[in-house]
This record gives C-alpha cells, structure tokens and sequence, in this order.
C-alpha cells in the first residue's frame, strides 16, 4: 500500500517538531504524555499519541509516526485538519478584529447571524443566537424554551417540563448532566436541575404518553452520537415533530454533532424533511479551529429574550463569526453533503464486507458510523488501541462500538487505507 505515502493530503513525513521546551529542548512522545498526565486534570483519559501536527485527514505525532483521522474531532473536524479556506478566513480575520464583546457591534455577526439563519432554513423569519461550545447551545436552548413555556405558553412559574431521550448526549454542563442516564456523568455532581423527563429514544409513543399541559419541548439528537450510534427508525423525528405541533410543545433538535453534512444531509432533521423549532449548532460549525455554536430559530420564539436576559462574552466574536462564514461557504462550494452520503454508502459496504466474528453490526448515516462488537469480542476499548497501533484514529462509545467518523473530505482511497487496518485489527 503507498496511498499514503503519495497522498497529496499528507504532510511531510518527518515534520519539524513543534514540541520545543522554554528553552527550546524538544520532547518525546513519552516525556510529553508524562507531563500532561500530571498537570492535566484527570478528567480525561487520552490514548497516548501525542499529536503535534494535522493536515486534511492526517495527524502526526511528535516522533513523526502518521495517523488517518478517522474520529474527525466528534465532528469538529469535519472538514479536515487545516482545511486551506478556512485557515485563510481565520488568518484574515485574527489580523483585523478578533474579539469585542457583546457591548458593541461587529462587522461579522450580524453577517454571520442572517447567513447562517438562512442557510438553516429560517428566511427573513429567522434569528441566529450565537455561542461557543455545544453545551452552551443546548442551556441556550433549554432556557428559551423554559421562557417560551412562561410568557408564551402559559405554563405556571416553574413548572416547565422538558422531554429528553434515554442515551443522550447533550454536553457536560451542571443542567446538561441532570438529564442524563449515564449514572458518571451526573454522580456526585448533585443536586441537580429538575424539569427533566427522560423517556426511551426512537420511541414516539412514550413521547405521546409523556407530554402534558407543562411542557415545554422535547430535546432530541436525531441520531444519537455518543449513546452509540443510534439510527432511529424512519418516521420518528417526522412523528414526535407532529405530536409536538398538536401540543403546544417546542421540537428542539440538538445536531451538534449530526449538522454540516455529517450524517449525508444538511442536517439530520433533514432526512424526515422536519425543521425544528430550535435547532442547536456546534463542532463543524467552528471548522475545526475555533469553538463556534448557535441556536437557530424563529424571531417569534427568540423575542422572549430581552436585552440582558443570557449571554456570553466570546459568542458571536468577529474571528469565530468570520470563521462560521467560511464555514457555510466550504459547505455548499465543496458539495460536502453528497459527498459524505456516497463516501458513507461506499464505506458501509467495505466495512460489511470485513469477514469478522467480533463484528455484530455496521450501522450509521452519511459518514457518522459506528462498528458494534459482539459481546464476547471484549471492550471495543482494546480495538480502538489496536487501530491507534496501526496508524488510525477511532473511538469507543458506549462500551461496545467502535466510531468511524471521518472527516467530510475523505476520498475513498484514504479511507480504504484505514478500512484495511480495520480488516487487519478486526478480521
Ligand atoms: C459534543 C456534543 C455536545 C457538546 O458540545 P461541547 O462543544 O463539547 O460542549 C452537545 N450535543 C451533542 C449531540 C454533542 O455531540
């Protein structure tokens, strides 16, 4: 195999090491990892490779060793590492004006805001509410729909109610963790938000049964990432879209991680032709350079808010607007959707076709997958480390899938160079 070695895609294979010291000593991988291992909170885990220069689907390390990107950040690579226009917009604007605050204007944000409204769907009816991480575009979420509840909806003071899905992954904040079922996340973290009612994913009925005149939306990835790779079956979002309309109840629909193309369409909500009444964006959206989300919605919705009501210091600065522009306009220029549809398709099938007994099932949508591992193969942990071992980003989630989520720009050659490390680890 020389794909990799003659990629265009891949840098120099012994890259200058970037890793200098104060006193311009460089380290090794070992020495590095050491260092963060003791200074770094252990609130993280890492696999220990430690990465020090990235361009289109390849990573290096500090000794030189090479990687395909097959994670892609949880999306917030999804256009590759260093992708040129986006660095350029990045570049351009960190030379101009890079932060102000909220307590002026900038030229990039209402820009920003009108551009990605429309990209979302929303015509001139729409607004755009822009913060940083994803977890802050679901409290963003979660605090107009509680607003909604109260002064449009009539629900009495503190009552709203919020319908969320068992499995989710809605970010790591104190409210965020109160609604989720993964006993760690929310142990020892208490006491924790109420308003929450966790119901089964994929289930419409159970949402049926669990709206009352109290609620104020039901919160939903429409694949779940991080629970594992869950593909709903068609016709979920589509009904609890309905039985949120005939309830008076908010359709917020988290797509983070499943937005810009990732899952073959636009976005996810898109494949049930349902736009949601907020739509909470993040990872891609920053291109995988700076932290950029939003929540997208109607005017009518967002006019509960009033100057002072929410906010945050860095969202909506002109470098994380400009970079968000940029964004959109790779989106559309490079037919990302279509392409990480076809390139999904293809790569099912070769995954499929990996003759493995440790393999139970291949699913996914666009290029967001997941491998899940029969029971008795072990941790899909231990094949994550294997892959690493030969030259391949993944991840683990929900102990017994393996994810296999590229980068957008993937061309099937170098994703059949990982395929075949896949074969190798797993066959
Ligand atoms: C990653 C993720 C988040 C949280 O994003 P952060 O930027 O890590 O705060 C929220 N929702 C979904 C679906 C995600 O995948």
């Amino acid at each position: 195999m020389t794909v990799h070695q003659t990629s265009p895609a891949a840098p120099a294979r012994k890259p200058q090491s970037q890793s200098q010291g104060e006193s311009g000593q460089s380290y090794t991988n070992a020495q590095l990892h050491e260092i963060e291992h003791r200074y770094s909170a252990p609130n993280y885990d890492p696999m220990p490779a430690v990465l020090s220069q990235g361009k289109g689907v390849w990573v290096h390390d500090v000794e030189g060793r090479k990687y395909l990107d097959m994670l892609a950040g949880y999306s917030a690579l999804s256009f590759g590492h260093q992708h040129p226009r986006i660095m350029d917009a990045f570049f351009k604007q960190a030379k101009k004006l890079t932060v102000v605050s909220r307590a002026f204007e900038n030229d990039q944000l209402g820009l920003f805001c009108k551009e990605l409204t429309e990209f979302c769907g929303w015509g001139s009816e729409g607004q755009t509410l822009p913060m940083n991480t994803g977890a802050e575009a679901v409290e963003t979420a979660i605090k107009t729909a509680r607003k909604w509840a109260y002064s449009k909806k009539g629900v009495a003071k503190d009552q709203a109610e919020i319908i969320v899905c068992s499995g989710n992954f809605h970010g790591r904040t104190t409210t965020v963790i109160s609604f989720s079922s993964t006993p760690q996340y929310k142990a020892d973290f208490g006491p924790l938000t109420p308003g929450f009612k966790i119901i089964p994913f994929g289930d419409a009925e159970a949402l049926a049964k669990a709206i009352t005149p109290n609620t104020a939306a039901f919160l939903v990835e429409p694949i779940q990432g991080e629970g594992g790779i869950n593909v709903p079956a068609d016709g979920y979002l589509a009904k609890c879209y309905d039985l949120c309309k005939k309830n008076n109840v908010l359709f917020i629909a988290d797509e983070v991680q499943t937005g810009f193309g990732r899952t073959g369409t636009m976005f996810a909500c898109d494949h049930e032709r349902v736009r949601p009444d907020l739509l909470c964006l993040g990872k891609a959206l920053g291109g995988g350079v700076y932290p950029v989300s939003a929540v997208v919605g109607s005017r009518e919705i967002f006019s509960v808010f009033h100057a002072g009501d929410h906010g945050s210091t860095f969202g909506g600065n002109p470098l994380g607007a400009a970079v968000g522009r940029e964004v959109l306009k790779v989106m559309k220029d490079e037919n990302l959707c279509e392409k990480a549809s076809r390139t999904g398709e293809w790569l099912r099938g070769k995954l499929r076709a990996i003759k493995s007994n440790k393999i139970k099932e291949v699913r996914g949508r666009g290029l967001l997958n997941g491998i899940e591992l029969n029971k008795n193969a072990g941790d899909a942990h231990h094949y994550v480390e294997l892959l690493l071992k030969e030259g391949v980003l993944s991840k683990d989630t929900a102990g017994q899938v393996v994810r296999i989520t590229p980068p957008l720009i993937i061309t099937e050659e170098e994703a059949m160079w990982g395929v075949e490390k896949i074969a190798k680890v797993l066959g």
